[in-house]
């Protein structure tokens, strides 16, 4: 029997791009016509312009083009996961609506597994006109995870992989409230390999990633997948425990105005330290409310073609 493979694209307010999207993708199906049947699930995570419109254009005409609307925004981690949950295929690719990633690739990947990989994760190189910021916080967050978390998550990568059903069904199996895909696919493990290349600038637009999006992934990915940052909350107390011991036993010998004022300063250090701490803690007992409440983590309110 022919194999398939199902393309996930997440899209939240694409319209500049998501013709041009489907065109190159178009590429990518019939490049591989000869061994695949492709299809692309595109994943409308609640957009305010004429993305689903034209998805339902497509939709109408060609059968390989599938999409499902969410009720609102709900976040490109779980327009992912929805691509995933609906994803039949043998295989499954995930790739962005702005084609920064170059849809190509794929069948590139697409020929790795033939190697025995079970997943193939595109590995940026060059970031073409993104920001200095974005690089840098970019650089620095893989790092710091790195350090924080045991998962090893391989730096410089998004979420642009190809994975064949078994990993897809390891995936849906976590049903998790806070995701972070491109670490979640190392803690399900399998034979993986990495897809050199150079990220390309948008097509068109402008980022749907601004610095409130950047953070709240940031700390899912590593509140997700380390528990070391409620534990350093023993290191700090001990090493103030300390200080207090040190500072009572000078105080005992030498008191005087100079000292006073850096007692003072130092219990307000304090009490922002133990507040700092209780926040650490919220955020675990947030998470942890988050899961027991138990929702769905999105709402289709509209399939096409599944
Ligand atoms: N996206 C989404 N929901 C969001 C934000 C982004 O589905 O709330 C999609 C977006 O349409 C794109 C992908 O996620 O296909 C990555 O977003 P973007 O390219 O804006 O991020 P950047 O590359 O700037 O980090
Ligand atoms: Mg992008």
């Amino acid at each position: 029997m022919r194999k398939s493979l199902d393309i996930i694209v997440p899209v939240y307010n694409e319209e500049e791009c998501i013709e041009q999207t489907i065109s190159r993708l178009c590429g990518v199906r019939e490049s591989l016509y000869n061994e695949l049947d492709v299809n692309f699930i595109f994943v409308d995570d609640g957009s305010r312009d004429k993305s689903l419109a034209i998805l339902e254009e497509y939709a109408s005409k060609y059968p390989f083009i599938k999409a499902l609307s969410f009720s609102r925004n709900f976040g490109h981690q779980f327009a992912v996961s929805a691509g995933l949950d609906y994803s039949k295929g043998d295989y499954v690719a995930i790739i962005d609506a702005d084609l920064q990633d170059p849809p190509e690739l794929i069948k590139d990947m697409y020929e790795k597994t033939k190697e025995g990989y079970q997943v193939v994760y595109g590995k940026r190189l060059k970031r073409k006109k993104e920001t200095a910021f974005k690089k840098f916080t970019a650089f620095a967050f893989y790092r710091v995870f790195d350090s924080l978390c045991q998962i090893k998550v391989p730096t410089d990568t998004g979420d642009f992989r190809l994975i064949t059903r078994e990993v897809a069904d390891a995936l849906k199996n976590m049903p998790e409230k806070h995701r972070f895909i491109r670490a979640m696919v190392p803690w399900v493990g399998f034979k993986s390999t990495p897809l050199y290349y150079n990220r390309d600038e948008r097509f068109a637009g402008v980022t749907k990633y601004p610095l409130s999006k950047m953070l709240k992934l940031a700390s899912d990915g590593i509140l997700s997948f380390s528990t070391k940052p409620i534990k350093f909350i023993h290191i700090l107390a001990g090493f103030l425990m300390l200080i207090s011991v040190l500072l009572l036993v000078t105080g005992l010998f030498w008191y005087n105005a100079f000292l006073l004022c850096l007692l003072a300063g130092l219990i307000f250090f304090v009490g922002a330290l133990q507040l700092f701490a209780i926040g650490i803690v919220g955020e675990y007992v947030g998470r942890i409310f988050e899961e027991v409440k138990n929702r769905p983590i999105y709402i289709v309110q509209k399939k096409l073609n599944i």
